[in-house]
């Protein structure tokens, strides 16, 4: 179900072998125990091959915007094409299947402190931050097309792993509450819940372990995200953390307990429970 998308089989193989070479290079880079069993790890791979090919289609934004003339007509859920004010960040942010992410304040990404030990987490990580940062590059010209695409989807992670770090800031609250105003990570489907606004959560800090859930504060329950777009983002660009701190911090946006359960019945007879 999930794989029944628009996009051409070489292109979902290219990805493939791009984060194959990417997980290579994971690998070197990160000797650590950290990384999920074999089975599991490539289940995710394979989730965010999928969620990488809406921006597949536009490898990069400065490609997108000097060929304006033709951006309308494919790139409808791009909606960062419009100028050279765009940055990466808001670009990335807007893409679809990213509507949980919120945008990471530029000084915040500047302060080497906050980005401690992701260096070793993530590959070309200079490169992906110059992305993140829009930092014009005088490597530009050195890397194949491949590498260029291997630096995207560093920056992609990188940016997930600064993003989880950043939501529990107070900005970053603050940048997450409106989006929570907003609805924009959805409802809760459960009926009882009256359709109570939903947060999103990692069930893992330890990337590419799990997708991201959302957490409904009412019945304190972990759903699938609606759209398969979201629900193929990695769940630790999120945390395992935010909703919990989040609700601790805005205390009064804490649901009350669903007063009401479903109680299952024949011929509106309560079933009896042996
Ligand atoms: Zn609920």
């Amino acid at each position: 179900m999930y794989k029944e998308r628009g996009v051409s089989a070489s292109k979902s193989e290219d990805r493939k072998r791009i984060n194959d070479v990417l997980d290579k290079q994971l690998e070197r880079s990160s000797p650590s125990t950290s990384r999920p069993i074999n089975g599991k790890h490539n289940k995710d791979r394979e989730n965010s091959n999928i969620i990488k090919d809406p921006r597949s289609a536009s490898v990069s934004k400065t490609s997108n915007i000097s060929e304006e003339s033709e951006t309308d007509s494919e790139e409808s859920d791009v909606s960062g094409s419009d100028g050279d004010d765009t940055s990466w960040i808001s670009w990335f942010c807007n893409l679809r299947g990213n509507e949980f992410f919120c945008e990471v304040d530029d000084d915040y990404i500047q302060d080497d402190f906050n980005l401690c030990g992701l260096s070793s987490q993530v590959p070309y990580y200079d490169y992906a931050l110059d992305l993140i940062l829009d930092v014009e590059s005088s490597h530009g010209d050195m890397f194949t097309e491949e590498q260029n695409e291997l630096i995207e989807s560093a920056a992609e992670m990188l940016y997930g792993m600064i993003h989880a770090r950043y939501i529990l800031t107070t900005k970053g609250m603050a940048a997450m509450l409106d989006k929570y105003k907003n609805y924009d990570f959805g409802r809760c489907p459960r009926v009882y819940c009256s359709g109570q606004p939903c947060l999103p959560v990692g069930q893992s800090d330890i990337p590419r372990s799990s997708t991201v859930k959302i957490y409904c504060p009412r019945c304190e329950d972990l759903y699938y995200p609606r759209s398969k777009y979201q629900g193929n983002i990695d769940g630790a660009y999120f945390g395992t953390t935010f909703p919990h701190l989040f609700l601790m911090t805005y205390g009064q946006l804490k649901p009350q307990k669903p007063s009401q359960g479903y109680v299952p019945r024949v011929f509106g007879f309560k079933i009896n429970k042996p």
